[in-house]
């Protein structure tokens, strides 16, 4: 198979990218290697900032047709005290909410709405294995399909593989490690008709979770200290769930759903960049060019903005060709900057207030001083939910539509 430019991994990077290079008319391919985009727990985060760009694609009425729930004021408890962390009704933008919507749903939809461009084709069932070399060039992926290996030639190979990229890896690409001092275990607990809580993270001495209200089960992630997964589990699950009940009351009856902890999915969570974004015929995106911790859920969107800078950078160009590699590094002197930003933004967090309240011990937390300011000066909840929900310079199609 001979194509202008591969995409490996149909996430939200991979499939934004591909709807948008199939809109300009790109001959494009993505390659997903799971057969549908069914996967628990993946971030379901869907920002003003990804929401704009659905607008800006015509994508937004079909889109917001889909179940979510939507969240504009973030509350959150501190060691017994409320505090106010951002409020999304206070930005200046057409969808001043975060909606949360089952990342299969956002992904299936692209899927969906691009199949009316003839130059895109997304092949599910079909992984990535290694990637075809010219000399220096990379110039496509072998594939396993599940009828046998295919090659995959094309002018520009577009990493979209997550944040375990086997591209970024076989490129030899360097990731540098900003770390993080958490994990996280996700599940899910029952919901009864009527029950609400405006409460979203809850930090106690030694303990830290957050509640998700999806319609009609709770989205819990409860936070535990790095590497301390099989210290968790050898305590038992009914433990964990005791700590659960006592910090969140409201989730106590729900949580008999939670039967065995293979209803417990670990995120492993990393913080990291890649120092070099490319290689001639190779660019890396999304998780596979930066890991985010999960603290504002803003991986997901800054995987969609990425893909957008992309387009923009690189449609019309890759329309004679593949780009040098000093024109792919325009994606990564446009991108570094947000992600750097953003990941100082998590870093700070870590530091101050998880790292605070993971540490051993019953001693009372103090509320760090500039939580106690934000939930006491109304119009900075604006400017945290603008960090939050926008993010640092924030992307507008501007690729061109030939559809
Ligand atoms: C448990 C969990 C919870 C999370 N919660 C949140 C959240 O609440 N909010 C948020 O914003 N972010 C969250 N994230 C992070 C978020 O999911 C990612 O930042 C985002 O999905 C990154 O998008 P991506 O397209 O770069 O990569 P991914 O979403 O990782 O997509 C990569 C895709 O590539 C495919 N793939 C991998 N290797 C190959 C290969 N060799 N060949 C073909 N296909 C391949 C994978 O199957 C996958 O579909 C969470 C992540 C996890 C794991």
């Amino acid at each position: 198979m001979k194509v202008r430019c591969c995409i490996v991994g149909g996430g939200p990077a991979g499939m934004m990218l591909g709807y948008l290079l199939g809109r300009a008319g790109i001959e494009v391919v993505v390659l997903e290697k799971h057969a549908d985009f069914f996967r628990d727990f993946r971030g379901d985060t869907v920002h003003p900032s990804t929401l704009q760009v659905m607008d800006e694609l015509g994508l937004i009425d079909g889109f917001l047709k889909l179940p979510h729930q939507r969240l504009q004021k973030m509350q959150g408890m501190f060691g017994g005290e409320t505090v106010r962390i951002a409020d999304l009704s206070r930005l200046h933008v057409k969808y001043p909410f975060i909606a949360f919507m089952p990342q299969w749903d956002f992904l299936n939809f692209l899927r969906e709405s691009g199949k009316r461009f003839a130059s895109l084709k997304v092949m599910m069932s079909t992984e990535a294995i290694d990637l075809i070399r010219d000399g220096e060039r990379v110039s496509g992926v072998k594939a396993k399909m599940p009828d046998g290996i295919i090659d995959i030639e094309a002018d520009l190979t577009v990493a979209c593989d997550g944040r375990h990229s086997l591209v970024r890896e076989r490129a030899g690409l360097e990731v540098e490690e900003i770390g993080a001092p958490m994990d996280v275990l996700w599940f899910r607990a029952g919901k009864q008709e009527g029950e609400s809580e405006n409460l979203f993270a809850r930090i106690d001495p030694g303990k830290m979770m957050v509640t998700f209200d999806r319609g009609d089960y709770w989205q819990c992630a409860f936070v535990i200290p790095k590497g301390q997964h099989d210290a968790v589990r050898a305590r038992g699950l009914t433990a964990l769930l005791d700590d659960v009940a006592r910090m969140a009351p409201i989730l106590k009856p729900g949580l008999s759903e939670v039967k065995s902890w293979d209803d417990v999915k670990l995120l492993t969570v990393a913080v990291n960049r890649l120092k070099r974004w490319t290689r001639p015929g190779l660019l890396c995106i999304g998780d596979a060019a930066h890991a985010m911790s999960p603290i504002g859920g803003v991986g997901v969107n800054l995987a969609v903005q990425d893909a957008v800078a992309t387009a923009n950078l690189l449609a019309s160009r890759l329309a004679s060709g593949c780009p040098s590699e000093d024109e792919l590094d325009a994606v990564r002197r446009r991108r570094a900057f947000p992600v750097r930003m953003t990941q100082r933004m998590q870093v700070v967090v870590q530091n101050n207030i998880v790292n605070a309240a993971l540490k051993p011990g019953n001693e009372p937390l103090k509320v760090p001083f500039v939580m106690r300011l934000v939930t006491a000066v109304p119009w900075l909840q604006g400017i945290t939910a603008r960090l939050v929900g926008l993010g640092v310079r924030p992307e507008h199609v501007q690729s061109p539509d030939r559809a």
